[in-house]
């Protein structure tokens, strides 16, 4: 009966942790994608739970033997897909401590510290990322459930919070209600809205611009359209860093709007808005402190393992008056002068999420901190300029931070020298060009479409990664790119 033997938990806990040092040491062991066939795992674990104990030395090997091989390693320095991410030092072992407390941070009572913690360091957080103090902080899992959240406190504003006991269905009062967002959006902004119950017809995306930028000017005959044809506009969201490009959306204008049309303004900088810590970026936040909401995700682009999400609202007693409902055995004494995160979100339970960060940004610092995301944007520019200098490959947006878009296109002699303009082509090779440079375990980037072009994302965001890293993954790329060319170019 009982516990692992605390002897055997400190054999194991120090083996561990020497194990993930030399993991982080040599990342060289390991192809950043995981090469395994679909099913190779399945196959290779029992298909019925042991009946007897195994001892942890058997159960370590294994994990080598058949888990390491199907791990993608996003914490490897190549790894340049999506959106890079870090599980730095201090932020795993701020999660070895929380998993040692395992505290509930349902209420300020079931663990005074991981709720005034949360309050500290997502304060900490804003003033580095230059909010003003109108906003409170709330740790989400993810930036799809922050984002989620605005919406429902969104609709319960529009709605008189009447929503929340009525629902929206069987009646015939509530005209529909529309949200806007652009083309370019995270596809998290259509989920929330099928979660509360608009559709994904309740969403209207708006047109971008030549950089990929919601037009407000579009936002707006879109607006004034709907409630022409008896829809309700309560909401949009705007992006700073889209998913694709990291387009910033003119934020400044579409306030204007919303404040005109009385619409929840909500902001998703889940990527990019760590970058407002660097005092040059702090632009790239102007106009979201009359946002009604905002969601940065320190998972995302400030070292922090995977997953904490900083949901900030400037409208914490429309987020209480939505979510908040207390049964007898949870009602404290002290409701009236602290927070009780679970009247702020959808879960009861919460891990306690705020220890890694708050280790974090005290390991780091501020200047740590702006030293390190300063080098992922320079590591970008460098990169962006040799695309641009480069006769076989072209740069397809802007590069705002620390994500670049380009694809492979060539010179060629059309009595005069031209770029390819044979898309289909130019589409198979940048999609062969993107699997075979992937399947050298060297190094992993993703890709997008943008115009109808296939696009190679490079996402520079790991902690670890160094000029070399992206130096090397340059190199492929040309190695691998003269030699699909030769292969596949029409003749
Ligand atoms: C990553 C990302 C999301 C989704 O974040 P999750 O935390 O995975 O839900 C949403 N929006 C943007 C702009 C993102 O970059």
């Amino acid at each position: 009966m009982g516990d692992m033997e605390l002897d055997e938990f400190r054999k194991y806990g120090h083996q561990v942790i020497d194990w993930i040092a030399d993991y982080l040491a040599h990342p060289e062991r390991y192809p950043v994608m995981s090469q395994v066939e679909p099913g190779w795992i399945r196959k290779n674990l029992p298909e019925n739970p042991p009946e007897e104990p195994e001892s942890m030395n058997v159960i370590l090997k294994d994990m080598e033997q058949y888990i390491l091989p199907g791990i993608t390693h996003w914490n490897h320095p190549a790894f340049f897909a999506y959106f890079a991410i870090s599980g730095s030092g201090p932020g795993i072992l701020g999660e070895l401590l929380s998993a040692a407390f395992n505290v509930n941070a349902m209420l300020w009572k079931t663990s005074p510290a991981a709720t005034e913690l949360e309050e500290v360091v997502l304060d900490w957080l804003r003033q580095m990322m230059g909010l003003s103090d109108s906003f409170i902080g709330i740790i989400n899992d993810t930036a799809s459930v922050s984002t989620l959240c605005a919406m429902v406190a969104a609709r319960e504003a529009i709605t008189d919070f009447k929503t929340r006991s009525h629902g929206l269905t069987g009646h015939s009062k509530l005209p529909r209600l529309r949200l806007y967002t652009s083309e370019q959006a995270h596809s998290s902004v259509e989920k929330a809205a099928i979660v509360i119950g608009i559709g994904k017809e309740g969403v209207r995306k708006v047109s971008i611009d030549d950089e990929f930028r919601m037009d407000a000017e579009a936002l707006k005959i879109a607006i004034k359209e709907d409630i022409s044809n008896g829809w309700r506009p309560f909401s949009v969201v705007a992006t700073v860093g889209t998913t694709s490009t990291t387009s910033i959306d003119p934020i400044m204008k579409i306030a204007d709007i919303c404040d005109e049309y009385k619409l929840w303004l909500h902001v998703d900088a889940a990527y990019a808005g760590t970058a407002a810590i660097i005092p040059e970026m702090r632009y790239v936040l102007d106009g979201c402190e009359r946002a009604d909401s905002i969601v940065v995700n320190p998972h995302k682009w400030l070292f922090a393992p995977i997953d904490i999400s900083a949901f900030y609202c400037r409208k914490p007693d429309i987020l209480r008056r939505t979510f908040s409902l207390v049964p007898e055995y949870l009602k404290t004494n002290e409701e009236n002068v602290v927070h009780n995160y679970m009247d702020y979100g959808i879960q009861l339970g919460r891990r306690f999420r705020a220890l890694k960060l708050w280790m974090i940004i005290r390991y780091f610092g501020k200047i740590g901190i702006i030293n390190r995301l300063s080098e992922h944007i320079s590591m970008a520019r460098e990169f962006t300029s040799w695309v641009d200098d480069s006769s076989n490959f072209e740069r397809l947006a802007p590069v705002p931070f620390s994500v670049v878009c380009f694809r492979a296109n060539p010179w060629v002699r059309k009595g005069r020298l031209i770029r390819n303009e044979d898309e289909e082509y130019l589409n198979t090779l940048n999609e062969k060009l993107l699997n075979e440079i992937n399947a050298t375990g060297q190094t992993y980037l993703s890709h997008t479409y943008l115009r109808g072009k296939f696009t190679l994302r490079l996402a520079i965001g790991n902690i670890r990664t160094t000029r070399e890293e992206v130096k090397k993954t340059w190199d492929l790329l040309q190695q691998y790119f003269v030699k699909l060319d030769k292969q596949l170019r029409p003749r």
